[in-house]
């Protein structure tokens, strides 16, 4: 068994939702993933869903010390002995060195950062057309991932919403692509410093990519 944390990284459209909702079902962790978070407490219409929702529409990230502050907050929610699977998060390096403070606080430690490459344009690709299961929150996309049956999930028959994310508009992509070169790719040097990165092709069939994430975290 993974004797530590587990952290997806990857551009926007690599698969590391989708992996790592596959990782918390398939072994009973949880998955702490930043947007889902966000977008929850703009569901709530909470202070800080009002904040997050004005920086995701423009594709640019919420504040560290916010994100920071909702992650310490979820973290004590979970039980001791249950394993994080952390999905979106870190996006910067001075979330990432605020991380081990966090784990530590609640006597965790990071086991390994798995980095999903994927060149270019797929993402585009891969982040045009999504739609996502309204039960279980399955995400699909019309080009690389289609449900077998249009507008029915594969897993758990639920119906498909055919709205992309309000931030999946092909401006917005762009930017959140240029984001993530700007302000996420130096946590990848951060990481490999540590000793704890192992990158993976993230391009190819759902199972396979689960596969590669099987081996690197081994
Ligand atoms: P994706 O990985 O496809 O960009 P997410 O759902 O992980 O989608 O993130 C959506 C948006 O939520 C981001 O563009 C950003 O505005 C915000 N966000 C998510 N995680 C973080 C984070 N760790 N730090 C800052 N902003 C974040
Ligand atoms: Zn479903």
């Amino acid at each position: 068994m993974v004797p530590g944390e587990t952290v997806l990284m990857g551009p926007p459209g690599s698969g590391k939702g989708t992996q790592a909702r596959l990782l918390a079902d398939a072994h009973g962790w949880v998955q702490l993933a930043t947007g889902d978070l966000f977008r929850d407490h703009q569901r709530r219409g909470t202070a800080l869903g009002r904040l997050a929702g004005e920086r995701m529409a423009k594709g640019a990230y919420v504040p560290d010390e916010i994100t920071v502050g909702m992650v310490r907050e979820r973290l004590a929610e979970i039980p001791p002995g249950t394993r994080v699977v952390f999905d979106g998060f870190p996006r910067t390096v001075p979330q990432a060195k605020a991380l081990d403070g966090l784990l530590a606080e609640c006597g965790r430690h990071l086991h390994r950062v798995v980095l999903f490459e994927v060149a270019g344009d797929p993402l585009l690709d891969r982040l045009a057309g999504r739609v996502t299961c309204a039960s279980c929150q399955a995400v699909y996309a019309a080009r690389v991932r289609p449900p077998r049956v249009a507008g029915v999930c594969d897993r758990c028959g639920g119906a498909l919403a055919s709205s992309a994310r309000p931030d999946d508009s092909p401006e917005v992509v762009l930017k959140r692509l240029d984001v993530y070169e700007e302000q996420t790719r130096p946590v990848i040097a951060h990481y490999e410093a540590t000793g704890l990165l192992r990158r993976i092709d993230g391009v190819g069939p759902v199972d396979e990519v689960t596969e590669r994430v099987r081996e690197a975290l081994s």
